[in-house]
C-alpha cells in the first residue's frame, strides 16, 4: 500500500519513512513547501531530498513552488499566527493531489516534529482529508524525532536551522535582534 506523503525536509522524512515502512507502507514524498524562504534554504533543502529519495529507493515528486509573495500575502494579516495558514497550504494541496492521482491516503512529516502544533496540524489534515475525498493516516512520528535527526547528520544532510519562513528565521534570531535594539543607533567612526 501506497501513500502520498508531504516532505517538508529529508532530516525529517528520516524516521517517517522508516515507521510506514515496517508497517509494509510504501511512502511517495511529496515536495511542497512554498514557505521556505530565502530561495538559497529552499534549494538546500529541496536538493537533499532529491539526493536522498532515490538512495532509498522512495519515489519522490516535486512540486515546485518558490512561494515567497505569495505565501507573505497569505499571512501578512496575522503574522502572529501564520503556522496555521501555512498548513492549510501545504496540507490541502498535499490532499488535492492525492485525490486527483488516485492515492489512498495522504500524511506528512510534520507529524513528526516536536515544533509543531501536532494537534492544528492533525485538525487541518482532516478537514482537508474530507473537502477531498481522500483518506488521512494519521501517525504521531514524534516519538522517532531525535533518532532520525541524529540520523541525518550521520548521512551529512543539510540541517535547517529554522522553521522555514523568514518570521522564523526572525525567531530565531529574536533575542539578538532585541539586544541590538536597545543601541538602536550606533555611529561607527574610524
Ligand atoms: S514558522 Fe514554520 S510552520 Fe509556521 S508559518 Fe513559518 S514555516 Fe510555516
Amino acid at each position: 500500500m501506497e501513500t502520498l506523503m508531504h516532505t517538508c525536509c529529508a532530516p525529517c522524512s528520516v524516521s517517517c519513512i522508516r515507521q510506514l515502512r515496517e508497517e509494509g507502507i510504501e511512502p511517495v514524498s511529496f515536495w511542497y513547501n512554498p514557505n521556505i524562504h530565502p530561495y538559497q534554504e529552499y534549494k538546500a533543502r529541496r536538493d537533499t531530498l532529491m539526493a536522498y529519495a532515490p538512495a532509498i529507493g522512495m519515489k519522490l515528486i516535486v512540486r515546485e513552488d518558490y512561494g515567497l509573495r505569495d505565501f507573505c500575502r497569505a499571512v501578512c494579516g496575522d503574522i502572529d499566527h501564520r503556522c496555521g495558514r501555512c498548513y492549510h497550504i501545504r496540507l490541502w494541496e498535499t490532499a488535492r493531489y492525492a485525490a486527483e492521482h488516485g492515492y489512498g491516503s495522504f500524511t506528512s512529516t510534520l507529524f513528526v516534529s516536536p515544533y509543531q502544533n501536532h494537534e492544528l496540524l492533525r485538525q487541518t489534515a482532516e478537514e482537508a482529508a474530507e473537502a477531498y475525498g481522500v483518506a488521512f493516516l494519521y501517525r504521531d512520528f514524534r516519538p522517532g524525532f531525535r533518532a532520525g535527526q541524529q540520523e541525518a547528520r550521520e548521512r551529512g544532510f543539510y540541517m535547517q536551522k529554522y522553521c522555514g519562513c523568514v518570521f522564523s528565521e526572525e525567531d530565531r534570531y529574536r533575542k539578538q535582534i532585541d539586544r541590538d535594539l536597545k543601541q538602536p543607533e550606533k555611529i561607527i567612526t574610524e
